[in-house]
């Protein structure tokens, strides 16, 4: 029905003819009404160089549709390469101050990707890997083990060092030898004076224990666990002996975390590390693989390389169940090279990080809108995930990559400064920060010649800059951080009126989802302003 207000001679209407009946018109604008409309520009059309040149997250506009549903039923889930999908579309940086153990932990427990970073020597970053693989396991296979003739220090010990202190106690203190009782901090609690903290474990171990046989399936051990009431279950053989242990604790991370990033099977954290193209680097994948690697990103800000064109043909050879993605690159012709020497996603970006001096230096690199939205265009034919690397500064960018055809985005300053990164707070002038730094930043290349790396090709003898050292705000712990960036995330897609990236993604594709440019006052009128002073708080 049209309403009854409709004046033909409201300026700009369609003028009516006179013979036109009220009911023939009404039936006109019924019908024109009945079709849905295509305002602003598609995305092929809002990239098209010739208009537009390079366009940044800043320069363009998402147009909002249709709005039918709640914003927490969005769906964020995104394949990030060939074999790996993930419930948010959220990676850490590989840089010094972002990820290492804590930060992949905190990002794969809330469904995003933490890839730890290289700078440091092999051991360390293995190290590293290695923790986050242990950190929550279904069955921890390889359980730390006493004898009855350790002490009660032994255990006060591990407790400091590895924080836990549940220790299946087995005849010759190993796994697969019989299980003779288990000690936990009920056990030792009281047990403080140096003469009580030297009794041995024997005398102090419970021995009334509910185990449950090899074999058993993971669902039926927790249940046997739950039911148990005690805080871990010890799994042996049918001679008794210790096979594996299956811990409480991390039934309950299982409960919190219900998006966690995980192997199917091991129910192991998925972690991520990097590495460079430099042929001494294929030592220090060997030892990333062997701590549980998954994923390996090739770091470097021009991708298309011979060095990496080669190092990917040699992962993909040599350790086909590891997932390469390859980069940073920003053309369709660089996304090709990767992708025909078998990268199983991209990282695009060059220039963009909040840290990045390359294209001052440099000349090279390219505005990461269209730096992503061509690299998605080309790679999505081949089935190539692509991951937006930098320039990310709001949920805002995080919707306009994810839109232009990105599958994940990888950030660094926004990760930075939360209780999971590298490095301790500082204040300056009353606010709490921690630093961020560049790997090409000197400051980053000197820790990383003292820990034997080497960023430059072998004739180099100055060291050039292509990042700098700064500092970034507390941001609090990642859980809270990802949460409100996961919400973010939900609330723009339901104001764009798709109810996943998916569907979001099609859209842009076919056309329905739009976009506009936006000018240098249209991004004042965006941003807030004609204030005196205001607070800008985030999230509560
Ligand atoms: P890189 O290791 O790719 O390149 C450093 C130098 O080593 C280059 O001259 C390269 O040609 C050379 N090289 C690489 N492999 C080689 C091999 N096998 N043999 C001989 N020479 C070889 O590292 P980079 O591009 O300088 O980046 C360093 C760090 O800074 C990385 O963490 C990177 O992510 C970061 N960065 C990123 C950007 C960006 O825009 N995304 C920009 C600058 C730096
Ligand atoms: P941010 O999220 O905008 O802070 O950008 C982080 C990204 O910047 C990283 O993931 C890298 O791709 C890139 N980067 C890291 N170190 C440097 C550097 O020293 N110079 C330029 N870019 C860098």
């Amino acid at each position: 029905m049209v309403a009854s207000s409709y004046t033909p001679e409201f300026p700009g209407a369609p003028s009516t003819s006179a013979n036109e009946s009220e009911d023939a018109r009404n039936a006109r604008l019924s019908a024109l009404l009945a079709e849905p409309l295509r305002d602003g520009l598609s995305a092929e059309e809002l990239m098209d160089p010739k208009v537009s040149g390079g366009l940044t997250y800043n320069d363009l506009l998402i147009l909002p549709g249709y709005v039918d549903f709640p914003a927490n039923v969005c769906s964020l889930e995104s394949r990030i390469t060939k074999r790996f999908t993930l419930k948010t579309p959220f990676l850490s940086s590989p840089m010094d101050t972002v990820t290492e153990t804590q930060m992949a932990i905190g990002m794969a427990l809330n469904g995003g990707l933490g890839v730890i970073h290289h700078n440091c020597p092999v051991e360390e970053q293995a190290d590293m890997v290695r923790k986050v693989k242990k950190f929550e396991n279904g069955f921890i296979t390889d359980p730390l083990c006493l004898s009855p003739t350790n002490t009660v220090q032994d255990v006060y010990n591990i407790k400091e060092s590895l924080g836990f202190c549940g220790i299946p106690i087995t005849e010759d203190g190993k796994l697969q030898s019989k299980l003779v009782g288990i000690v936990t901090s009920r056990d030792i609690d009281f047990l403080q004076t140096d003469e009580e903290r030297r009794r041995h474990l024997k005398d102090v171990m419970t021995t009334n224990l509910v185990t449950a046989p090899q074999g058993v399936s993971l669902i039926e051990a927790n249940t046997i666990l739950k039911a148990s009431k005690k805080g871990k279950l010890p799994i042996i053989n049918e001679q008794g002996h210790l096979t594996a242990l299956l811990a409480r604790s991390d039934l309950i991370k299982a409960r919190e975390y219900p998006w966690a990033s995980k192997m199917a099977v091991s129910k192991q954290l998925l972690v991520a590390a990097a590495i460079s193209t430099h042929e001494e680097d294929k030592i220090r994948l060997k030892a990333l693989v062997d701590a549980g690697l998954d994923i390996v990103i090739l770091d470097s800000s021009q991708g298309n390389s011979l060095f990496q064109i080669e190092m990917i043909k040699f992962i993909k050879q040599t350790y086909p169940a590891i997932d390469v993605v390859a980069g940073n690159v920003v053309t369709q012709e660089q996304a090709r090279q990767l992708i025909a020497a078998g990268a199983d996603a991209l990282r695009v970006g060059m220039g963009s990080g909040s840290i990045c001096i390359t294209q001052e230096v440099m000349a090279c690199g390219r505005p990461q809108g269209t730096a992503v939205f061509r690299v998605a265009q080309y790679a999505r034919q081949f089935g190539v995930p692509v991951i937006a690397d930098g320039g990310i500064a709001n949920v805002g960018h995080i919707v306009k990559a994810l839109a232009l055809g990105a599958s994940a985005v990888m950030m660094g300053s926004l990760l930075a400064g939360t209780t999971e990164s590298p490095g301790e707070y500082f204040y300056h002038e009353g606010q709490r920060l921690k630093k961020y730094r560049g790997m090409g930043s000197i400051d980053a290349m000197e820790k990383g010649d003292a820990a034997g790396k080497r960023y430059f090709s072998e004739g180099d003898k100055i060291k050039v800059a292509q990042g700098v050292t700064g500092a970034v705000v507390d941001k609090g712990t990642v859980k809270k951080f990802l949460g409100y960036l996961t919400a973010g995330v939900q609330h723009s897609l339901q104001d764009i009126g798709t109810r996943s990236l998916n569907e979001m993604r099609e859209g842009v594709v076919n056309g329905t989802v739009r976009f506009e440019k936006r000018t240098a006052s249209a991004q004042l009128e965006g941003g807030v302003h004609g204030l005196h002073h205001f607070e800008k708080r985030l999230f509560s």
